[in-house]
């Protein structure tokens, strides 16, 4: 195989269901094996089934991304059972909503935990596979959140925190052949955005018809917009793509 068509080995964390799985779908669809990572492993196995009967190879794994002994088992497991994993999609996502004077250091710390320690731990353990194969293509979920949004200061620190995590990977990791951009998502159709309608009291079809009111293209985002923006930053071909911020989010962002 030339190095253009070699079959590349996927994680995405996250996966068992709403963004994670859509891009798991789809980098299986682009022609790439790929483990789909959760908290729980037989939660991943829908998604696993589903690759595998469109024709694509997948593996199921189980892991607390902010766990590090866990995180390093996991990539090692995927490396042996699938291949060198040189694509990393770090999706892996917590809410945990409070206006600051209610917050507990508890909600601060969880979140944290999840999105930065996560994809610390996820992009040390393989970007050693990366630079390697002088080849990766990492990409970390972050979120118009990192803007500012009322009621979740441990979420918004965390996904601007992602912007700057990727940001110094693609400094870093670039003369490897590596690189890193984020997608920053507005509304996106999950059980996170379902959630967050539960929480405020809302039905969730008028929660989305609003938030749709106020978006350019005048509805609210999928998983497959998401997908579909994952699967072009790790396109072989994308090599000179790096260190970007795209927002998802049907209009601007500042
Ligand atoms: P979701 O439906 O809640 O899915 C998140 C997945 O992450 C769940 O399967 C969850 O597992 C898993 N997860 C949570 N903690 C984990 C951990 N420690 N280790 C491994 N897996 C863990 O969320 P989503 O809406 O698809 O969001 C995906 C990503 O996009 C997140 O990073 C989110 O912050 C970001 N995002 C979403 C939106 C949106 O509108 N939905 C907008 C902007 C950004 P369990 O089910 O077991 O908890």
């Amino acid at each position: 195989m030339t190095e253009a068509t070699q079959q590349r080995t996927a994680i995405v964390t996250g996966a068992a269901r709403g963004i994670g799985a859509a891009v798991a779908q789809r980098l299986a669809k682009d022609g790439m094996k790929v483990a789909v990572i959760d908290l729980d492993e037989s939660a991943c196995q829908q998604v696993v089934d589903q690759i595998k009967s469109d024709g694509g190879e997948a593996l199921a794994v189980g892991c607390d991304v902010s766990d590090e002994e866990a995180v390093n088992a996991a990539v090692e497991r995927v490396a042996s059972e699938l291949g060198a994993p040189t694509v990393l999609v770090n999706n892996a996502g917590v809410l945990r909503d409070n206006l600051i004077f209610k917050m507990s250091a508890d909600d601060w710390d969880t979140v944290m935990n999840v999105h930065l320690r996560g994809s610390f731990l996820m992009t040390r353990a393989a970007q050693k596979h990366m630079t390697e194969a002088k080849f990766g293509r990492i990409v970390n979920l972050s979120s118009t959140s990192a803007l500012g949004n009322r009621g979740q200061v441990n979420y918004a620190a965390a996904k601007a925190g992602m912007q700057g995590f990727t940001k110094t990977l693609a400094i870093e990791l670039g003369k490897f052949g590596v690189t890193a951009n984020a997608i920053a998502p507005g509304f996106i159709v999950t059980d996170m955005t379902k959630a967050t309608a539960d929480r405020v009291g809302m039905d969730y079809e008028e929660f989305k018809k609003a938030a749709a009111s106020q978006i350019p293209v005048a509805r609210v985002g999928y998983p497959e917009d998401i997908a579909a923006a994952a699967s072009f930053f790790c396109r072989e071909e994308n090599g000179y793509v790096s260190g970007q911020v795209l927002y998802v989010a049907g209009g601007p962002r500042d």
